[in-house]
């Protein structure tokens, strides 16, 4: 008889008790036991890896079976190229890096539920991006509801000075729960205490008012602005929680998905579906690609909360309702000195830079100049000269580049002019990108302009999908002969008025 029946025990499970066992002999007996019974790859890795632990299945016990199977195995019978000896080792490391993750704690028997959403705040007010993200998470609870039944909440946590209004304002915008904590000190973004405090809050822990409303350990989502604020915020809180970040989000939906992949199975060839997975989409290389991150972690676990941050613009906030019900919460904890040793003893408002809202019309260059940089930056000029009330905008592909720009137009080449996810949004009557390819976080910056034109010489360019006029062309070209358009009777905005080849 083994000393333990690996059917008893999940791989991971079955992993963790291997520690306890030093006797070779004992390990062997549960190599052959899994062999005859479930026979998972997974479990006899893990037998071996903990004979070579002991230094067993190279040596005295080098002949045995485990020792052979891993040696010959290493996780795919069939291949006869493995490595062979240190390189062998070395690539079977690389191989399972997830697998052998040691420092993730599962809770045991975990309960998660409801949908939580980080309101961030600023000067007394709370951002656009937390009415968005109660937006979208009110859509998606309801959907919840309908798919399974379940009526799970939309919970806004928030914290700063005197913030129990604020939390009220988060039931106008769709929560069922608001959780609120008020201390002075907190009136300005603190990471130590800010994420102490979520932390404590999402577990349920602590002298809060009342928890009445909630039956679970922690929630099952959570939600945070992709802000310098709530990007610094969300990968603490999800840290301290043991779970996993899907970073600067655009989209998101709640289904199941069928998985194959082993590292998540437990088995190879296994399919395995996961109910209520959170489908966290953003863009990825440059924006032109999106990737759907899950956070589903080994066998036996999933991450919880399944956790992301939310662009700004994403969605849309709902109508606010101040007759809305729902149930405020007081947060209480006893916050640790220490964690306040960065006083703020005086702050001061930046300049207000270049606003670029509220303009008619926007020129708005990208990295199409490239060929004679300063020439291209001249023609922006020119074309916003002669409108009434129009101004240069530029994407971060030309913040961002080493063009060497001559005479004043390097002035216009800075951050403060660039419009996107992490510039400006604007939405002027006319939008006029030339040179630009459209990359998502350009387009939330520009895409509630009432007319977009897209001046390029690629058409199959992203931003023809969100124009209403595209010129095909080259902007060298095409900036001068609109600006002559608009000096001589304004912006008729017909395309072949200002190129040929021009399509809507
Ligand atoms: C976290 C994050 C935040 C970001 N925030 C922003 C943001 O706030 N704002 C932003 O803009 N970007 C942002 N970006 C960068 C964004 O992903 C793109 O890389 C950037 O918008 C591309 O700039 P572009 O369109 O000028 O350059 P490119 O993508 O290089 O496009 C240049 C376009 O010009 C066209 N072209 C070339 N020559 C000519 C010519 N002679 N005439 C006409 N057309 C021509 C090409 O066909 C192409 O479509 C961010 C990226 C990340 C990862």
């Amino acid at each position: 008889m083994p000393a333990i029946d690996p059917d008893d025990y999940t791989v991971e499970e079955l992993t963790d008790e291997l520690e306890t066992i030093d006797d070779a002999d004992d390990l062997q007996a549960i190599f052959e036991a899994e062999q005859a019974g479930q026979d998972r790859t997974t479990a006899r890795e893990a037998i071996q890896d903990r004979l070579e632990e002991i230094g067993a299945a190279d040596g005295e016990h080098g002949d045995t079976e485990a020792g052979e199977a891993a040696a010959t195995d290493g996780g795919d019978a069939d291949d006869e190229s493995e490595p062979e000896g240190e390189d062998a080792e070395e690539d079977d490391d690389l191989s399972r890096p997830t697998r052998d993750k040691k420092h993730v704690r599962a809770l045991e028997d975990g309960e998660y539920a409801d949908m939580w959403v980080f309101c961030e705040t600023q000067g007394g007010e709370l951002l656009d991006v937390s009415t968005e993200m109660l937006g979208k998470a009110r859509e998606l609870m309801d959907g919840f509801e309908e798919d399974y039944g379940d009526d799970e909440d939309v919970v806004a946590f928030l914290m700063g000075d005197d913030c129990e209004g604020l939390a009220e304002e988060c039931i106008a915008y769709g929560a069922d729960v608001a959780v609120y904590h008020d201390d002075e000190r907190l009136e300005r973004f603190l990471h130590k205490p800010y994420t102490e405090i979520a932390a404590h809050m999402a577990r349920g822990k602590g002298t809060v008012e009342s928890t009445d409303w909630r039956d679970y350990d922690e929630p099952r989502y959570i939600l945070f602005p992709a802000t310098n604020n709530g990007r610094d915020l969300s990968a603490k809180v999800q840290a301290e929680l043991d779970s996993g970040l899907a970073s600067d989000c655009s989209d998101l939906f709640i289904e199941a998905e069928e998985v194959s992949n082993p590292v998540k199975t437990g088995e190879p060839g296994v399919k395995k579906t996961f109910e209520k997975v959170l489908h966290m989409k953003r863009p990825d290389f440059s924006g032109f690609e999106y990737s759907t991150i899950l956070c589903l972690d080994n066998p036996g676990r999933e991450f919880h909360p399944q956790g992301c941050s939310v662009i700004p613009g994403s969605f849309e906030p709902m109508e606010r309702d101040p007759d809305r019900e729902g149930l405020v919460v007081e947060h209480d904890m006893n916050l640790d000195d220490d964690w306040f040793r960065v006083e703020i003893t005086d702050h001061d408002r930046l300049e207000a830079g270049i606003d670029l809202t509220g303009h008619d019309v926007i020129v708005c260059l990208g990295r199409g100049i490239a060929d004679d940089p300063t020439e291209g930056m001249e023609l922006g000029l020119e074309l916003v000269d002669a409108f009434d009330d129009a101004a240069l905008g530029i994407t971060r592909g030309i913040v961002t580049s080493s063009y060497q720009f001559e005479g004043h137009v390097e002035s216009y080449s800075n951050e403060e002019r660039q419009i996107g996810e992490t510039g400006q949004v604007v939405a002027p009557d006319v939008y006029i990108a030339a040179g630009v390819s459209g990359a998502v976080q350009h387009k939330v910056g520009m895409d509630e302009s009432d007319t977009i034109v897209a001046i390029n010489t690629d058409p199959d360019a992203r931003i023809r999908d969100f124009s209403d006029y595209f010129i095909e062309g080259d902007l060298f070209e095409v900036l001068p002969r609109l600006t002559e358009a608009v000096e001589s009777d304004g912006l008729g905005l017909e395309p072949e008025a200002v190129a040929d080849g021009g399509d809507e």
